[in-house]
């Protein structure tokens, strides 16, 4: 346990109803009787109303104070939490007072790093702790809030469990060759390959959590003029993309961020016409509309349908038809030539306006259907950042390792080392064995007094 005792502002800066000092440490107790005055001692997980007071007896508040005893705190030590008015003078006067009275500021992140110092939480809540803060959709909090549940820490245990007994036979066999036999390889590779199994669902989860955690990627594409721009305003009921009546003036790639409801969010990224030109900045703009509809998970396609189709309005309906998209043939309300004529592979296009209230609406719900389709069930395991899936990427190339060995027949000991290495990606996955550097990366992304 740390010697020194913390303190920062646990609540956003600015004013609000409440501001909250929190202080964690040993001092935390001794803190509390220079800083707060009540009518009685501060007792364990009880809120006692009283004056906030300064080293020279000053009152800079009435408020609350909440005192937790250590071990059952958020940080494992002893905290004190001085609920004040919230405004940024009394809560910095406040937080100058536990400072005068011994604490020290906390650095980013520090509180939530004792509480997994003291073993509160495994890295990856901790991490799931960051992402929930940080989660703009709801979408995107609840899957963190599931992650905060646990669940992850105690699967990717299981697995490292079951690769120390597969090691530990191997071990067995190496130190002792006269007395332990040398465990089957293909029961062996058999358990590997379980542990690999389970790892690759995590990994495939983790690919489909990206809508969860991003947004379901959109390209809005279609000939010059077909309304794309116009859609894409209606979608964010706002006006920042730009509208003209002359073809090919959406240059630039647009990235705009669109709610679809339930939790749900769409990137969409709009593009210049996807059109043959001779125009180089067009020409580039056209690149860069190819390079979105390549990464985007889902194309949102737009052609004027009011009258015969133009050519390039074909080709770019003959071309996502084999993947996921949104096709909407536009400006119904000039006519549905176009759309009568269309070709019997594009049955699940949309006849509407970008103008009309109930088209736009209809455009939401089919690029929410997307969204939602493959959304990973939150209940399960699941990794939660990047950092988390590198590990588990570094784990399975060991045990690919470990597997070419076994099957190769190529001394075992080479498989050993292997193992151990899977097993060590996966104790820093949890946090088990992670280095300082780990933990200063993970907990820089912490804001100060989390
Ligand atoms: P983009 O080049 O594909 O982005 O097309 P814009 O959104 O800039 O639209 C081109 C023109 O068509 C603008 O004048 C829009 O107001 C108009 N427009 C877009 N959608 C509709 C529609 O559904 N009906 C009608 N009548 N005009 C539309």
């Amino acid at each position: 346990m740390d010697a020194e005792t913390i303190a920062a502002i646990a609540t956003p800066p600015g004013r609000g109803a409440v501001a909250i000092v929190r202080v964690s440490g040993p001092q935390a107790a001794s803190i509390a009787s220079r800083v707060f005055r009540a009518r009685a001692p501060l007792a364990d997980r009880a809120a006692a109303f009283g004056t906030v007071v300064d080293g020279a007896g000053t009152v800079l508040d009435r408020g609350l104070a909440l005192f937790f005893r250590a071990p059952r705190s958020y940080t494992g030590e002893d905290v004190l939490e001085l609920h004040v008015h919230g405004s940024p003078a009394v809560a910095r006067d406040v937080l100058l007072s536990t400072l005068a009275a011994g604490a020290r500021l906390a650095g980013p992140g520090e509180f939530t790093r004792r509480a997994f110092a003291a073993g509160k939480i495994d890295l990856s809540a901790a991490e799931a702790v960051a992402d929930l803060i940080a989660a703009e959709a709801s979408g995107a909090a609840r899957a963190a809030a599931a992650r905060l549940a646990g669940g992850l820490a105690h699967e990717v245990e299981r697995l490292r469990a079951a690769l120390d007994e597969v090691t530990a036979e191997l071990a067995a066999a190496l130190d002792f060759p006269d007395e332990v036999e040398e465990p089957a390889r293909e029961s062996t590779a058999a358990r590997v390959r379980a542990v690999d199994a389970a790892l690759a669902e995590l990994a495939s989860d983790w690919e489909r959590g990206r809508l969860v955690r991003e947004g379901l990627s959109v390209a809005i594409v279609g000939p010059p003029n077909a309304g794309k721009s116009s859609l894409l305003n209606a979608l964010l009921e706002s006006d920042r993309a730009l509208v003209s009546e002359r073809p090919g003036t959406t240059r630039d790639t647009i990235e705009e961020t669109v709610a679809l409801g339930d939790g749900a969010v769409a990137r969409v990224v709009d593009t210049a016409g996807l059109r043959a030109s001779d125009d180089a900045l067009e020409a580039a703009g056209i690149a860069r509309s190819e390079a979105a509809l390549a990464t985007a998970s889902v194309a949102l396609v737009v052609v004027d349908g009011s009258r015969a189709l133009a050519p390039e309005a074909r080709d770019i309906l003959a071309r996502t038809r084999s993947r996921p998209r949104v096709a909407l043939f536009n400006k119904a309300d000039l006519g549905d030539a176009g759309f009568r004529a269309r070709d019997a592979a594009d049955a699940d296009a949309l006849l509407g306006s970008a103008l009309a209230r109930d088209t736009v609406r209809a455009v939401r719900e089919a690029l929410r259907a997307h969204a939602v389709a493959d959304r990973p069930d939150l209940a399960r395991p699941h990794l939660g950042t990047a950092r988390q899936a590198d590990a588990v990427l570094a784990a399975r190339e060991a045990l690919a390792h470990a597997l070419a060995t076994l099957g190769e027949d190529a001394p075992i000991d080479l498989a050993a080392s292997d193992l151990a290495a899977a097993r060590a990606a996966l104790g820093a996955l949890t946090g088990r064995e992670a280095s300082e550097s780990l933990l200063d990366a993970v907990f820089a992304r912490f804001c100060v007094g989390k």
